[in-house]
């Protein structure tokens, strides 16, 4: 699939409804609040956003293979990479 092939998320219309800071605040308060049970272990975590942090396809804290926020789909741990690079 060619980089212009891509779909990006638009984020809803959640957006338009917050500012960024709050928006990001919000994320970050869905991620702290995945239970024990489901969320990867720490290593695993770093692990995962570092190879995201290295892929072509991570723009602006969004994979643009799957449209996910990679740091919310990193913390879960039975959650694949679609590239399966993790
Ligand atoms: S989830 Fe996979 S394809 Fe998406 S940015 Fe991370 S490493 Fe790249």
């Amino acid at each position: 699939m060619s980089e212009e092939n891509f779909r990006f998320c638009k984020k809803c219309l959640t957006r338009d409804m917050m500012d960024k800071d709050e928006y990001f605040k919000s994320l970050h308060e869905m991620i702290a609040a995945v239970s024990e049970e489901e969320r990867a272990l720490d290593d695993l975590y770093e692990d995962r956003l570092s190879t995201c942090k290295e892929c072509e396809r991570l723009f602006d804290g969004l994979c643009a293979a799957c449209g996910c926020y990679v740091e919310l789909r990193a913390v879960i741990r039975n959650n694949r990479c679609p590239y399966d690079k993790w």
